[in-house]
């Protein structure tokens, strides 16, 4: 068998000869890996980062840039948000769980403010302005805005609402080209080159090199398909992103989105969990995953989203990829959303990053009876559903799931509805479980020696929910966490 055809560890004793060598190995160089390699520097490590493609970037280049921070950043405070880490705990909790890693999310809003601060340091630009509006991303470079439902039921009753989705300044923004994600990660490529960090590009890892006592020693990688063996004097850093292009493995952990990745690169195929799992390493909320709803968030907040029986199931002001997992996972996968003509004309005139999904509705009928027919819903499904909702909404109020009152409005007629159903399509979450130092668990519950790992290649502060942000939040957050540990060996 091929040296590079297991993900099985290969014992320190069988490489003849290192070909390269460093304090500090990085595998990957999205957003966690850069700022791992960033602070091991610092901490007086001689760094090398293995990335498997041709330059830095990973799916946190190609992103929208939100990271989820507050607590009270600079930033927060300058737009006159009020915010604090207990407040911001309290949703993060209620909002990525059940099953939250409590410590984690603690440990992530006591250090959020000063995160934010240290990327302003590192040279990441943030535009102080606020969006309000609802959508998926800001329509310009706008700084900040609610990226995870926290101004919409049910958090709102639960945790005092603050936005929290920071933006990195963009240039002549293009959707999926030079967006938020590469204006934060080129300060940090930047910074990681000034600072001495070397790299080399096109080696793509295979496999961990282990010592006889259990320590990791190095990788096995491979260049052009020649394998390369690299030491790692004091640890090795997984950030490899996620395994959301590896479809055997979407197939048996998280089979709801099989064959639909998206915000995602193929380069997260999972190895560097694998290669982790081979030796023992523990892993948590392999179900996990963030959801999209492929349609403009302004037009949805000015209609009705229902199932496939015509009932309302979620509210249409909160964070779109609340709805997304709603639609996924609890409605499997069947979603219309009806709006009348005048909503509809409103929203078209709205500002949005998403304008291009304003097409024309599916069906358009002159009566919801009409409509219902046309949609091959059973009778009086749908009519009840909008009887019900209009009741409420002559007053301004949607008891039943909580919808703010600037949005309730009764659906009037003429109508259309436009065919959602199957528009959904999201990453995985999931990963190796790490400690807040960033050292890779055993099953056992020890670290395994020498190994690290940040970024989505590991379950971060979102278990079943996820809010815009979070992915690079917790990547830049734990991926310096990892950093420090691997140069200090802890
Ligand atoms: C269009 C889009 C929009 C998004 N918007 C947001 C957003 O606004 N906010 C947010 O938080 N998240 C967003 N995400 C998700 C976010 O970008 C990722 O979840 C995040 O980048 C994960 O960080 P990471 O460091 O784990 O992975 P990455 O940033 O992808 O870095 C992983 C790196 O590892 C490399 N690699 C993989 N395998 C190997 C190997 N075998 N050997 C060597 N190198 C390897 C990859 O090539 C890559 O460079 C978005 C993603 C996309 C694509």
């Amino acid at each position: 068998m091929a040296e590079t055809a297991t993900v099985r560890p290969l014992p320190a004793d069988e490489v003849t000869a290192w070909d390269l060598e460093a304090d500090v190995v990085v595998i990957g160089f999205g957003i966690a890996g850069v700022c791992a390699a960033i602070e091991a520097r610092r901490a007086g490590a001689d760094v090398l980062v293995l990335e498997r493609t041709g330059g830095w970037g990973g799916a946190a280049a190609m992103s929208g840039g939100f990271i989820y921070l507050g607590g009270g950043t600079a930033l927060q405070r300058t737009l006159g948000f009020e915010d604090t880490a207990e407040n911001m705990e309290k949703f993060l909790t209620a909002a990525l769980g059940p099953g939250v890693d409590e410590a984690k999310i603690h440990d992530y809003c006591q250090g959020s403010v000063e995160h934010f601060d240290w990327l302003v340091a590192q040279g990441v630009p943030f535009k102080e302005e606020f969006w309000g509006e609802p959508g998926y991303e800001p329509p310009g470079d706008q700084g900040l805005m609610y990226s995870g439902g926290e101004n919409a039921a049910p958090f709102n009753a639960i945790a005092d609402p603050a936005p929290r989705g920071h933006l990195a300044r963009t240039r002549d923004k293009k959707l999926g080209e030079k967006g938020g994600g590469y204006m934060l990660m080129e300060p940090l490529a930047h910074q990681a080159e000034e600072l001495g960090v070397r790299h080399e590009y096109d080696v793509r890892l295979r496999r961990l090199v282990v010592e006889d006592s259990g320590r990791v020693a190095g990788v096995v990688a491979t260049r052009y398909g020649k394998p390369l063996h690299v030491r790692a004097a004091r640890g090795v850093v997984l950030a490899t992103g996620s395994f959301a292009y590896n479809h055997e493995m979407v197939e048996r952990f998280a089979p709801r989105i099989h064959g639909r990745p998206t915000a995602t690169v193929e380069e997260h195929d999972g190895i560097g969990i694998r290669v982790a799992q081979a030796l023992g390493a523990e892993l948590a909320h392999m179900d996990a995953t963030e959801v999209a709803l492929v349609a403009d968030p302004q037009v949805v907040v000015r209609g009705i989203l229902v199932n496939g029986r015509g009932q309302r199931f979620v509210t249409e002001d909160t964070y779109a990829g609340r709805m997304g997992q709603a639609v996924l996972l609890d409605q499997e996968n069947q979603a219309y959303l009806i709006i009348d003509e005048a909503a509809l004309e409103a929203a078209f005139e709205s500002q949005s990053s998403l304008a291009f999904l304003r097409t024309a509705p599916t069906w358009v009928a002159e009566t919801v009876a009409e409509l219902e027919s046309e949609m091959k819903l059973p009778e009086r499904a749908l009519q009840s559903t909008i009887e019900l909702y209009n009741h409420h909404a002559a007053q301004g109020e949607d008891p039943f799931l909580g919808k703010k009152r600037e949005w309730v409005k009764p659906i009037g007629t003429p109508l259309g509805a436009y065919d959602l159903r199957g528009y959904t399509g999201g990453f995985t979450l999931g990963g190796l479980r790490t400690d807040l130092d960033s050292r890779v668990l055993h099953v056992s519950g020890e670290p395994i020696p020498g190994l690290y790992a940040a970024g989505r290649v590991t379950s971060g502060i979102c278990a079943g929910g996820y809010a815009s942000g979070c992915s690079l939040g917790d990547g830049s957050f734990y991926g310096r966490r990892a950093g420090v540990s691997a140069a200090e060996g802890k």
